[in-house]
């Protein structure tokens, strides 16, 4: 079928939940992905922070061969090699001590807000006083299930649905005295992303992380850390809060997890577990065979070809040359991020958007999130070469805009809010 007829059909038989760009993906190669017309497009976003290791990766490729052949699912009730295997690697690289497999960000989160609740259930079972309410981030984002929503800081993701979960209060980002005053043995939770990714790539200040960390060991409240977009290399470590030195009692990973196909996992601490017992929670998917091959797989070739470290070279790289493109375009009023998870915020939300359209125009991939910042979400294999091909357009494409838009430019003000 031709692009024109998938949309017709669309329009008549789909929810109408996404504004799809009007492009019909074929195949893809390396961090190409290719068009029904053999069009190749410069993939900087790789399917959301997804396709860690980019497109047909052979190691990809032979775990799904290898792994069809034999199981792609068996049900949580019986064993497979794959749970324990992917776990003793998680656990290895993550600090944390126990891990439960689901399929999506979402679930993961879920799992993790219930295993607060259910840990202070336990805490009060010991005599101690605590409660049950939730301190999540403005501008944050966990996902699009109940406790997902009821934890994500945008009143349009929630209001519809109301009423969403109970007992969840939103802190000032970064703002350690609203934190402060906002904690307290009524809380069972402190939510955070180490960097914020929907929200607009903010990575937390140590001094916000390190109070949260504090906070909740002074109560027996737990730190959980959403690093389903930021973790799994991405930043060049395994999870971002490694950057910060600091051990949450709950993390959460998903997007590269398996680098394309559906798993996300919650991990915690031996403390934490002890909350949960057979049949208090569970998944008929989660930690199926093939996911659980696919993510083995992904983490082996990360470290087989290094890709941690290509994170950390080529994502500074990347984010020297979007620094140097600051310099000489005044609409860039911030460059921010860690390896390769960056953004480049821009003055004015058209602007923004009209540079994304450009950019697909010149077969180029990225988007926009929190109205005015490009975000950059590229595969671990990105190349220098790659990003210099980005920067050259993204130079030429403000340039070309400037002159349409140098009257909004002036109205914003400038660097001010940089
Ligand atoms: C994408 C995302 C989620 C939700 O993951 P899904 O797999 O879409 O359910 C949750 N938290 C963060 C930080 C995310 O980026």
């Amino acid at each position: 079928m031709k692009l024109e007829a998938i949309q017709a059909i669309e329009s008549r038989v789909l929810l109408e939940t996404y504004e799809r760009n009007p492009l019909l993906f074929e195949r893809g190669e390396g961090v190409y992905i290719i068009d029904e017309n053999g069009n190749r497009y410069l993939d900087l976003l790789s399917g959301i922070g997804v396709n860690a290791l980019g497109y047909a990766h052979p190691a990809i490729e032979e775990a799904i061969l290898r792994q069809s052949r034999k199981l792609i699912h068996t049900s949580n009730l019986y064993f497979h090699n794959g749970q324990a295997e992917l776990a003793l690697r998680l656990t290895e690289r993550t600090g944390l001590d126990r891990v439960f497999f689901s399929n999506t960000g979402t679930e993961a989160w879920e799992a993790a807000m219930k295993l607060a609740r259910a840990h202070a259930g336990v805490l009060r079972g010991e005599g101690k006083t605590i409660g049950t309410k939730f301190l999540a981030l403005d501008q944050s984002f966990h996902g699009r299930t109940y406790g997902s929503i009821s934890t994500t800081y945008k009143a349009k993701y929630r209001d519809p649905f109301g009423p969403v979960v109970p007992g969840v209060d939103f802190v000032r980002f970064n703002d350690v005295a609203d934190l402060r005053a906002k904690f307290s043995s009524d809380v069972c939770a402190i939510l955070v992303e180490s960097i914020q990714g929907e929200g607009g790539i903010r990575p937390l200040t140590e001094e916000f992380f390190a109070a949260a960390r504090e906070l909740t060991q002074s109560t027996g409240a737990l730190l959980i850390v959403d690093e389903i977009q930021a973790g799994m290399g991405r930043t060049g470590k395994w999870c971002a809060y490694q950057h910060y030195g600091i051990l949450p009692d709950i993390a959460t990973l998903a997007k590269p997890l398996a680098g394309g196909i559906p798993l996300g996992a919650v991990l915690c601490t031996e403390e934490v577990a002890r909350a949960i017992h057979p049949g208090m929670h569970g998944t008929t998917f989660g930690g199926g065979p093939l996911a659980c091959a696919v993510a083995i797989a992904v983490i082996d070739t990360m470290e087989r070809d290094g890709l941690l470290q290509n994170a950390t070279e080529v994502g500074d790289y990347f984010q020297e040359q979007l620094q140097a493109l600051a310099h000489k375009h005044e609409s860039i009023i911030d460059v921010r991020g860690k390896g390769l998870m960056l953004a480049a915020e821009l003055n004015s939300p058209d602007l923004a958007k009209s540079v994304v359209r450009k950019m697909l125009k010149r077969h180029i991939l990225i988007n926009c999130t929190s109205d005015t910042v490009l975000r950059f979400l590229p595969p671990y294999i990105l190349q220098k070469t790659h990003v210099d091909a980005a920067i050259s357009a993204l130079d030429e494409i403000l340039n070309e805009l400037v002159n349409i838009t140098i009257v909004g430019v002036a109205e914003t003000g400038g660097k001010s809010r940089g």
